[in-house]
């Protein structure tokens, strides 16, 4: 496919998407293009996360009987379907595009692969290894141990259980809202980590992925994992179901490779190709303070001034509002230089 026909490409060889970023229709009162919306709201990564859902519900919880008690047998089992899921989603991602290069720089945002920068601040000086070890030593364990906590609670009766029977319409809903409840828990999560201390020393290990890659997704802080994957907790809290709670931590999971896809478009055939929705994160890997929640589906970024949308206007807006944040800084340093 020609990318250059949706996108522009640098001197240096990035390529970024001529269409600005749009938050929701809902929000900006463009209700012509909400039916378009809810198809790309829908399909395909939402559809996937539910298959995924259904594949667990189905194939690898065990009775509710059974995680009425903590024991191994379960719980391995749990961990042994995500670390075999998450292998095979960002894997196969990552050995089409990023190994094999299937359709080289194509679409891709950075022109450079991250094999090709071998750096100090990576385990192994590999950005692949390190990002994969700590995907699979840190993360995955933490969210395997926040998911069965969770199954142990409905079983054992410690969250409110609806019945899809009784409570379907709200059930609708709120599987309908668990991409919104993840955008504004990662969105809170996720601008908190970013303050001072907390992003060197936290944070700063995931951003230590300035072109990231599938394998980057996961690769975080314990600290920043628990509370990634916490956001199931919200199940706990209202009146919902474990199928619903285990969407929430799939979208989640099997979701945090979205923004750190690289590509703009992932090519299907010659003339065919889905949208990757990588680029907002994609964004706040390159710039660091902005877009900290998703695509805005609820807009926070917009509502505090850290969206941007891919243009050169948002470019400037953000310049303006770092220089702004520099005067602050100096001027807060120097009056307490003038205290001392
Ligand atoms: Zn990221
Ligand atoms: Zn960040």
């Amino acid at each position: 496919m020609d990318d250059l026909l949706f996108g522009t490409r640098d001197k240096r060889g990035n390529w970024a998407p001529n269409a600005p970023l749009e938050v929701a229709p809902f929000w900006t009162g463009n209700l012509a293009k909400t039916g378009r919306w809810l198809v790309g709201y829908v399909w395909p990564h939402n559809t996937i996360f539910m298959a995924v859902t259904l594949v667990y519900w189905y194939l690898v919880l065990p009775d509710w009987e059974v995680m009425r008690t903590f024991g191994w047998g379960w719980i391995l089992r749990i961990h042994l379907a995500n670390s075999a899921g998450i292998f095979l989603l960002f894997g196969s991602i990552e050995l089409i595009y990023y190994v094999r290069r299937r359709q080289g720089t194509r679409f891709k945002y950075n022109h450079k692969f991250p094999a090709e920068n071998p750096s100090d601040v990576f385990w192994f000086k590999s950005q692949n290894i390190d990002n994969f070890l700590r995907t699979f030593l840190v993360s995955i364990p933490i969210w395997t141990a926040i998911q069965c906590f969770t199954l142990w609670c409905f079983a054992n009766g410690f969250a409110t259980w609806l019945s899809p029977q009784d409570h379907w319409l709200w059930l609708a809903v709120l599987v309908f809202l668990v991409p919104a409840i993840h955008e504004v828990h990662f969105f809170c999560g996720h601008w908190l980590i970013h303050q001072g201390p907390l992003y060197r020393w936290i944070h700063s290990v995931h951003h230590n992925s300035i072109n990231p890659s599938p394998w980057s997704s996961m690769s975080m802080h314990p600290v920043e994992s628990a509370f990634f994957f916490s956001e199931v907790m919200w199940h706990l809290l209202i009146p919902s179901n474990p199928f619903v709670a285990m969407f929430q931590l799939v979208s989640t999971a099997y979701g945090a490779v979205v923004g750190h896809i690289g590509f703009d478009k992932l090519e299907l055939t010659d003339d065919r190709a889905v949208d990757s929705h990588a680029y907002a994160h994609y964004l706040h890997h390159k710039y660091f303070e902005v877009n900290y929640g998703g695509d805005g589906v609820v807009p926070l970024d917009k509502w505090f001034g850290t969206w941007h949308d891919g243009t050169r206007e948002a470019d400037e807006r953000m310049k303006e509002r770092f220089r702004r944040k520099k005067a602050r800084m100096n001027a807060a340093a120097s009056s307490r230089s003038a205290s001392l």
